[in-house]
């Protein structure tokens, strides 16, 4: 490619709008301005699950590699609720972040940390290594077919709900009770400076 043209990029085409004047879905430019465009922290919170291997570690491992974490939740260990038979005990916790990464980087940090932790995606809400699930960032709602947020599943799940209210226990008010909270049993904490006492 010649200097000039290196100097003097096309601009984007313009995008028609769609017959019925809806929207359209983001485009990959889109996504960059978003990106770029300055946003303010907001608070985040992420869920961590796993059931396969050393579990403790893949959890200390997918907090290790979150951005802006500020707390960690106790630790909880839930019987699997639903999929398959023979799954082992589950060990969660959630994680809040102060972060200005938008929701859609936070779904790829969180799909970065599944694949690190070798995640195969044998069959839906079987057994894994590793699960992040972003449940809250602010106040943003999300309703994109691979991505939604507020997390659809939050408010019925203990295994969330339960160490979410560590951290804030605000947001689970008229929630959490206890047939939720049922069965969600406390072991300890993660080790690190942001775990909870
Ligand atoms: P679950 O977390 O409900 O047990 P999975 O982890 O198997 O189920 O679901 C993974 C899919 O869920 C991902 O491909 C991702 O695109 C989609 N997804 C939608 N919303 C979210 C969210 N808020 N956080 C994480 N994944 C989400
Ligand atoms: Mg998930």
């Amino acid at each position: 490619m010649s200097a000039r043209r290196r100097r003097l990029p096309s601009p984007a085409p313009s995008r028609p709008a769609t017959p019925d004047g809806a929207p359209r879905p983001p485009t990959s430019a889109q996504d960059r301005r978003e990106r770029h465009s300055p946003r303010d922290a907001v608070r985040a919170f992420v869920s961590l699950g796993s059931n396969l291997g050393d579990r403790r570690s893949y959890l200390n491992d997918a907090v290790q590699g979150l951005p802006d974490v500020v707390a960690v939740s106790k630790l909880y260990e839930t019987d699997p609720v639903g999929g398959p038979p023979g799954q082992g005990a589950y060990l969660n916790c959630v994680v809040e972040l102060r972060t200005k990464l938008t929701p859609r980087e936070l779904l790829a940090v969180a799909q970065t940390l599944e694949s690190a932790a070798a995640r195969a995606r044998v069959e839906r809400w079987g057994p894994r290594t590793l699960d992040v699930d972003i449940l809250l960032v602010g106040d943003e709602k999300v309703d994109d077919p691979d991505l939604t947020i507020p997390h659809p599943r939050m408010w019925e799940r203990g295994f969330v709900l339960v160490p979410l209210a560590d951290l804030a226990p605000e947001l689970v008010v008229g929630f959490l009770d206890s047939d939720i909270g049922r069965g969600v049993r406390r072991v300890g904490r993660l080790d690190g400076p942001q775990a909870q006492p």
